[in-house]
């Protein structure tokens, strides 16, 4: 079979191995979907990150392990002639959120959001289309700036229940859920030039993602003013004029639709490539798109600039943290002493190890007593909380901690999570606004 995602880092997995059980068709896909071996520590209760639907559920079914067996039972033949487009593998399927806790805690490291990924495309090509709501979803970047000029009919929806049903029934978006709040005017609309900072400031390029320009340019101006504050020379990289946004390419990704996601990051690389050949970091405050250019962009064949790209790509706090480590950071930050704050860690930064960066960095700011709070995946996931199939599940993932975390703080704590889906999810179920690290670090500097 032809996959649609570069699979060849898996191409020596099992070689030589009697049990390995590597299925019969898929090459370096099949590979990847062996390296389960069915320890099953996925199934295992507990607080760990590891399978928010298996956790939600208890049900053996909605696990990272039941997932890699269906996907080698398709690839074996088991599952008829056309198993992508099976009820099996789409049930198997069907709760995973692409978190990547899998990747990180099963024991062999089991990547079953890049798997789901290669299984969607694999299905819409069995098919001959993609359904519409899934590529209106993927398309999340291009048509997010538009709703600004429709938010007096947004609000509609959100008051009258009614609207709201009648458009769950037309767009499949669950009317429980509310909508994002798109700002009136994008970051990257009010910040015109391309260049910030000294001209003998050490040079970092600061990416802004398509949620932080539309949903919070607070966040990306904080983290603009803050590289600044450091003495940075900062480069915010731009679209050719006339030409959409840059987007990482996340949301196709997810959607299984690979051309449209390797569209967007070859566009991204291009306008990148420039600053990453000469050296300069890539700094991205969305653990899911920052993050994206470090891990999938290697299985969608993007060439040898790739390498580059990933290893100039880092988090905010990644960035602030190994600057600290070099002794090159100049940031004072204070709050007033006695000032608390939780945080949740976004899935796409727990699998990266980026919360020691996070905890590192808010230790910088004197006054500040930080607390980090134990949850999995919020359940929101990008697209996975607004489907209405979807909502009580992505309720429920939220509910086994983080919503009851977040609503036993005190009122007067700041409550930090870097990923805008989390944001979402918080401000929907326990009625509480949360900001963005950069904000924090905004709040505290000093002078
Ligand atoms: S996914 Fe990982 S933890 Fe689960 S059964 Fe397979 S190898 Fe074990
Ligand atoms: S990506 Fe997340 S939801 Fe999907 S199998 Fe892995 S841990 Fe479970």
């Amino acid at each position: 079979m032809r996959t649609e995602l570069d699979w060849s880092a898996y191409d020596s997995y099992g070689a030589g191995d009697a049990y390995a059980q590597v299925p019969a068709a898929g090459g370096g896909f099949g590979r990847a979907a062996a390296v389960c071996i069915g320890n099953r520590q996925c199934q295992r209760d507990g607080n760990g990150v590891m399978c928010p639907s298996f956790r939600a559920t208890k049900d053996p079914v909605h696990s990272t392990h039941h997932r890699a067996q269906t996907l080698k039972a398709a690839l074996n033949g088991e599952l008829g002639a056309s198993p992508f487009t099976g009820p099996e593998l789409a049930a198997a399927m069907d709760l995973c959120v692409g978190c990547k806790g899998c990747k990180r805690e099963c024991p062999n490291g089991t990547d079953m959001a890049l798997l789901r990924t290669e299984a969607r495309a694999q299905r819409w090509q069995a098919l001959g289309r993609v359904p519409l709501r899934e590529r209106w979803l993927a398309a999340v970047p291009r048509w997010l700036g538009h709703l600004r000029r429709l938010r007096a009919l947004l609000c509609l929806r959100e008051r009258l229940p009614p609207v709201a049903a009648i458009a769950e029934r037309l767009t499949g978006i669950s009317a429980r859920r509310s909508l994002p709040r798109v700002s009136a005017r994008a970051f990257l609309q009010d910040v015109e030039g391309d260049v910030y900072g000294p001209a003998d400031g050490r040079e970092v390029a600061l990416l802004i993602d398509t949620f932080s320009n539309h949903l919070d340019p607070a966040t990306a101006q904080a983290a603009l003013d803050l590289l600044l504050a450091g003495g940075y020379r900062v480069h915010l990289p731009r679209a050719p004029r006339g030409a959409a946004a840059l987007c990482c390419g996340r949301t196709w990704l997810s959607s299984g639709l690979i051309d449209e996601a390797r569209a967007q990051a070859v566009r991204t690389m291009d306008a990148l490539w420039p600053l990453v050949e000469r050296g300069v970091p890539v700094i991205g405050l969305e653990p899911s798109c920052l993050l994206m250019l470090r891990d999938e962009y290697y299985a969608l064949v993007l060439g040898e600039r790739v390498e580059q790209v990933a290893k100039s790509a880092l988090l905010l706090e990644e960035f602030l943290a190994r600057e600290h480590d070099a002794k090159r950071l100049s940031l004072a930050l204070r709050l007033p002493d006695g000032t608390r704050a939780a945080v949740h860690g976004h899935c796409h930064q727990k699998a990266f190890g980026a919360m020691k960066a996070m905890r590192k960095v808010l230790g910088l700011v004197h006054g500040l007593e930080t607390h980090f709070i134990e949850s999995s995946c919020c359940g929101m996931a990008g697209s996975f909380g607004y489907e209405a199939e979807h909502f009580d599940q992505s309720m429920r993932m939220a509910e086994l901690a983080l919503l009851p975390a977040v609503r036993a703080l005190d009122a007067d704590m700041l409550l930090v999570a870097n990923g805008t889906s989390c944001r979402h999810q918080i401000r929907d179920g326990a009625q509480r606004s949360s900001v963005h690290l950069a904000q924090v670090l905004r709040r505290a500097l000093v002078g």
